[in-house]
């Protein structure tokens, strides 16, 4: 873990900002605010966060293109927050970068949970040599991450801190690393990605369901009774299918992910343990 809990809020609502730096100092961050989109970037350019929350609806640039921009130099953990009517908006922030939203007016509570799952995910994050004064740099070293923590149910028995990684047909997944690497070409995926990824992996042929993912995302038991909204397992989707674009994997002849029409995913062969 990241001892370094830096935040940068970037929200142009002053109270909900004021909620926020309030909530996320609670919390143990220690947090930089900023109320226009640009300041934002500029902001996590300086401090290095470990986490962003963007609000969507920003009066300079959207939150899209301020993830974006961020996702240029930076590995943080990025939160997107909407309003109601743009949930599904916020679906496409996952396709800029972001690793989660969470929709306005949300409660305390939600909030902390959603940003404590987050920062139980593995990262690179913190492992990165390369200072935040060096943005031109945008390809992540692959340095050693901090231990990714996951409850071993949650990822069919593996130990993700370290443990065993996986190959099938061309593909290899090493969570000591946080790597991942196609025909010997390594591929960068973001935390959640890598998540899915080496869940199914880990899951053999067992299918999963979205709700089972969603709930695996937020570290809790997937077999657990806790609400997954349809929003939640759209949000799977968009990461499952960013994932197949980043492995070059191709849904209709499926070499590494599979999609079972109607339930979930599963692996497309069986991965030998590494
Ligand atoms: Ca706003």
């Amino acid at each position: 873990m990241d001892d370094r809990r830096i935040a940068v809020v970037i929200e142009d609502d002053e109270d909900i900002r004021g909620l926020l730096v309030t909530l996320l100092t609670q919390s143990g961050f220690t947090v930089h605010e900023a109320s226009v989109g640009a300041d934002g970037v500029r902001a996590v350019h300086d401090h290095d966060p470990v986490l962003v929350t963007v609000d969507l609806g920003l009066p300079d640039i959207d939150g899209y293109e301020v993830t974006r921009r961020i996702r240029q130099f930076s590995d943080a953990y990025v939160l997107m927050l909407t309003a109601r009517s743009e949930e599904i908006d916020a679906l496409m922030g996952l396709d800029v970068g972001a690793d989660d939203y969470v929709v306005k007016p949300f409660r305390p509570r939600e909030l902390r949970a959603r940003v404590e799952a987050m920062m139980r995910r593995p990262r690179t994050i913190g492992a990165s040599p390369s200072s935040p004064s060096a943005p031109s740099a945008p390809t992540s070293p692959a340095a050693a991450p901090a231990a990714p923590v996951m409850p071993a149910d949650a990822t069919g028995g593996v130990d993700g801190g370290g443990g065993p990684g996986f190959e099938l047909d061309g593909l290899r997944v090493s969570p000591s690393l946080f790597q991942v690497v196609v025909e010997g070409a390594e591929v960068q995926l973001t935390p959640t990605e890598f998540i899915l990824l080496k869940t199914l992996l880990a899951s053999k042929r067992v299918v999963r369901t979205k709700v089972e993912l969603s709930r695996i995302l937020r570290d809790e038991d997937p077999d657990s009774d806790t609400f997954v909204s349809a929003a939640d397992e759209r949000s799977v989707e968009v990461h499952i299918g960013n994932l197949r674009r980043k492995l070059g994997d191709d849904p209709a002849r499926p070499r590494w992910v599979e999609t079972v029409r109607g339930v979930g995913y599963r692996a497309a062969g069986d991965a030998q343990r590494i």
